[in-house]
Parts: structure tokens; sequence; C-alpha cells
């Protein structure tokens, strides 16, 4: 390589995003795209007609670096009404380009090259290449199949002088797992005990089919160390809208609005009033309907999947399943299967192997997203099963 083509080396240990690539795929064979976690249906008309008033009322230029004063109120009265938690939002709230980018902003903000950064696994493909982004070292703390419960001895086994942070993705994605009160509580006594930051991926707060979502920042002596991710995509069918959230605190809150302004300067300011206007206008039959209609999908998917042949069980939150194909292929991994899939079979999914450190450990798993109309559901049923031959 000549020294104008060559290309920095943080760039080397990863790869393109598989979800995004598999979203290629499925265009190519005209596949039902259940690789890439975005709703086929539409957003909610009050957030849609509040984005368009916002760009006739001429709200195009850029917003406040940190978030609009009306998406800051939104979210203090968020995190009152939801979780009890006080929040500044003139301290303590950054709004940004998508959970993507709040993910990359805290941890350029907030680690430092060397130290490292514990990772949950399976895990969002994002988190190893962030970690990477600000030259730390990703550890990955594996969480066993079927269950994907956390195990404290096994964390706190992997603590060292160097240990930073620790990402923490519930209701999860891929798994679906929800974490419970215990394991919030040993994951909080883990942090206190070794004064670390706790990084928490929120996007898929409200969407849970059993369980409560608890906010790791709520428990004790955790507010000061917690940083809370989340965002609009998901709880208002917006992913495109890229509009995420970080609440932490002031000091750390300083150092990441440093770091967002530098890379995007804002988020869309129309599209931050939308949103905004969502939070305040929807009430809580709007989060239970988006539940409902989430639950609904949940079960034309999983059963389908099953009599398919596919192993797997219901998500307890989240959009995705996770499931294993052994029985249906022993010789091919995840990547193969997953596009013969798509090529063959019409149905897009997501290899499991890009949710591991070790390929190898999601060689027999597949991804699938249920965000999709009941009818894309019932026509990937249906390919599935003339696919594998199996089911009625
Ligand atoms: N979070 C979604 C998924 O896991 C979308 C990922 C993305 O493309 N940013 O599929």
């Amino acid at each position: 390589m000549t020294q104008v083509t060559r290309t920095a080396r943080r760039t080397h240990t990863f790869s393109e995003s598989v979800i995004r690539e598999m979203t290629r795929v499925a265009r190519e064979h005209d596949a039902v795209n259940l690789a890439q976690g975005f709703p086929d249906f539409p957003a909610p008309s009050v957030l849609k007609d509040a984005a368009c008033a916002a760009i006739q009322a001429d709200v195009n230029q850029y917003a406040i670096t940190w978030g609009t004063a009306s998406m800051r109120a939104a979210l203090e009265r968020k995190y009152l009404d939801w979780y009890g938690m006080q929040v500044d939002g003139a301290r303590e709230i950054t709004v940004t380009c998508g959970g993507t980018e709040a993910m990359a902003a805290v941890m350029l903000a907030l680690v430092d090259p060397g130290e490292e950064v514990i990772v949950l696994e399976p895990f969002y493909e994002n988190y190893g290449p962030d970690a990477v982004l600000c030259e730390a070292k990703p550890v990955f703390l594996p969480l066993e199949a079927p269950d994907f419960r956390l195990d404290l001895d096994r964390l706190r086994s992997l603590i060292t002088p160097r240990t930073r942070a620790i990402v923490v993705n519930t209701p999860n994605n891929p798994t679906g797992r929800v974490f419970d009160r215990d394991e919030m509580e040993g994951l909080a006594a883990v942090c206190r005990e070794h004064d670390l930051l706790a990084i928490t991926d929120e996007i898929y707060e409200h969407i849970l089919y059993e369980g409560t979502h608890h906010c790791l920042a709520t428990f004790d002596g955790m507010r000061e160390r917690t940083v809370v991710v989340s965002g609009a995509s998901k709880t208002f069918s917006v992913t495109g809208w890229r509009v995420g959230t970080i609440i932490a605190p002031a000091p750390l809150t300083d150092a990441i609005r440093k770091v967002h302004d530098f890379l995007t300067v804002g988020a869309p300011a129309p599209l931050q009033e939308a949103c905004a206007v969502g939070m305040n206008q929807l009430d809580r039959s709007y989060y239970a309907d988006m539940v409902e209609g989430y639950r609904e999908r949940r079960e034309v998917l999983v059963p389908a999947l099953q009599e398919a042949g596919f192993k797997c069980g219901p998500p307890e939150g989240a959009y995705y399943v996770l499931a294993d194909f052994s029985e249906l292929s022993r010789d091919e991994d995840a990547t193969t299967f997953a596009k013969r899939l798509t090529r063959e079979g019409g149905v897009a999914s997501v290899p499991g192997s890009s949710f591991f450190s070790e390929p190898e450990r999601g060689r027999s798993l597949i991804r699938f997203a249920f965000c999709k109309r009941v009818e894309t559901l019932h026509e990937a049923a249906d390919r599935l099963r003339a696919f594998t031959g199996r089911g009625g």
C-alpha cells in the first residue's frame, strides 16, 4: 500500500457492520428483511406532523449543540415520570445523532487509551469497535444460552486495575433478556466495589413483554457513576431520524458534550422538536399499545421459527429472536447459513457470529428482527417453512 492510500490502524481490527451488510444482501435478493432492526410500519402521526410543522416553521438551523430546550425539558419529565429520577437538563443531558453516536461519544469522552471496558456477550456489534476507537480494550463476559443470566463471579474475575467501565444493554439486543432486579443489584454492587462506570444502553427500555425495566442509575450509589443512553428510534419507530439521548452526571456530561459537539455539532433540530412533542403528548396508552403490537408480532414469529425447525424461545424484551439452526444445518457456519437463507429462502437475518468476540460461539445462531408488519412476518413464516421443508 502506498502512503496516501494506507488506512489508520484503528480501522483494521473491525469489519463492516454485518447488520447493515445483511440489509444490502436482502435488497439484492428481494428477501424479507428480518436482519436490520427497523420497523416497516409508520411512525406515530403526532411525531410526523410535529416534524413537518417544525420544518415549515423554519426550525432548520443548528440546534443548541447538546439538545433543544424542548427536548431536554421533555427528557427531564420522562426520567421523573418513568424512573423517579431528577435530571437537570441544563447540565446532565446531551442529545445525539442516535444511540450509536451516543455510545461512541460517551466512550471517547470517558475512556482513556489502554483502559478496559467490559462488554457482556452476546453484544450489539457496535460496542467492540466503540472501545477500539478510543484505543481501549473490550473485555468480554460471556452469558450462557439459553438463559443468558449474569454470572457475578465471572464478572468479578475479569476486573483489573485498568477496568474503567461496563456496558449494560437491557432489554438486550440480540438475546431479548431483561435483567431482573437481582442481576441489576449485582451489577450495581460490582460497580460500587471497583469504582466502575456503568454505560447503559436502554434503547429498548419501553419494549418488554415480561419483567420490569430497571434503570441502573436509580440503584444505590449508581447515579454518579452511570451514563444512561437511550433515544427515540425504537420507542417511536423513527430509526432514520437519528435522535439519541445521554443522561450523565454534570462533570461527565461536560466531557461528553465536547466530544459530541466536535463529532456532529448536533442532532437534527426539527426532529428533536418532533420527538419532544411525542414524549410530551403520547400517554401511557401509546406505550402499552406499542408493546401489544410487538407481542402480537413475537407470537407470529417465534412459533413460525419453531415449526420451521429452529430452536428458540420468546424474548422477554426488545424485538429480536436469537435462534439456533443446528438441527437444520450442521455443517454451515452462521454467515453461510444466513446468506443461503437470504438467497434461497428469501428471508434475511443476521449471523449470530457477529454478536460474539469469538465467531465460533455464534456459529449455529442467527438473529431475526420482528419489528415488522404482521403481514411481513406471515410472509417470512411461509418462506421459512418452505425453505426448511418443515411445519404446516
Ligand atoms: N439496532 C438495530 C439492529 O440491531 C439497527 C442497527 C443499526 O443498523 N444501527 O439491527
